[in-house]
């Protein structure tokens, strides 16, 4: 069963405010401009980092594994409303290049079987697969009484690194999409939540988290 503690402190405002740039501007940004300063200083509402941190340990008295599931719920329902802004700029056209890091993934089945294909081709699949696992009764029990399975846990990690990928890819490749959008403080926010998220409970691989190395340091988390 799920808990129902789960901090609102950020919340579902796509949409809400713009920003503009001149063209000097815009030419000197071309590249990693998701880097710079001005777009990773400001949260959701103002929201610190430090209490978004303050949010991720498990409260006490509260089942780890009711946490997880909450949680991950939480993040795969905020990061997929941001994907399904950004899926008509995220297309078999723009994003279908297999030899460029950013727009290429592999996906790894269930049985071990690595598939190479687009960005596009794998967050769609990203989307479907945890869709999927989420809505498993087996998989994210939500009865009352009913058990956690064994792997569970290795489900969480599972999707947190898909996930991770997707955010990587927005970033990276549509970022201007999330400007024009006016979603940048809501895709900030998230990630730096679902980062120390993941951070708390260990929940990505070191050499994954290398993708967004830069990233990360320019969050300083
Ligand atoms: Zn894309």
């Amino acid at each position: 069963m799920f808990c129902t503690t789960i901090p609102q402190i950020w919340r579902n405002r796509l949409g809400a405010g713009t920003s503009k740039k001149s063209g000097t501007e815009e030419s000197r940004e071309k590249g990693k401009a998701y880097l710079l300063d001005k777009y990773t200083g400001e949260l959701l509402d103002k929201i610190s980092k430090a209490e978004l941190r303050e949010t991720v340990p498990v409260p006490a008295g509260v089942d780890i594994n009711e946490w997880l599931a909450t949680n991950t719920l939480s993040f795969y329902n905020h990061i997929n409303q941001i994907y399904s802004t950004i899926t008509d700029y995220c297309t078999a056209v723009t994003c279908n290049n297999l030899s460029s890091g950013n727009t290429s993934f592999t996906w790894v089945d269930e049985k071990g079987k690595k598939i190479r294909m687009s960005a596009h081709q794998y967050l769609e699949l990203v989307i479907i697969s945890v869709e999927k696992l989420v809505t498993d009764e087996g998989t994210f029990p939500t009865k009352y009484d009913q058990e956690f399975p064994i792997h569970f846990q290795t489900t969480i990690k599972r999707i947190f690194r898909l996930m991770f990928h997707v955010l990587g890819h927005i970033y990276t490749s549509h970022f201007n999409n999330i400007l024009e959008l006016g979603e940048l403080l809501v895709l900030n926010t998230v990630f730096v939540h679902f980062m120390y998220f993941q951070m708390e409970h260990n929940l990505i691989d070191a050499k994954e988290l290398q993708s967004l190395e830069d990233l990360v340091q320019a969050f300083n988390l």
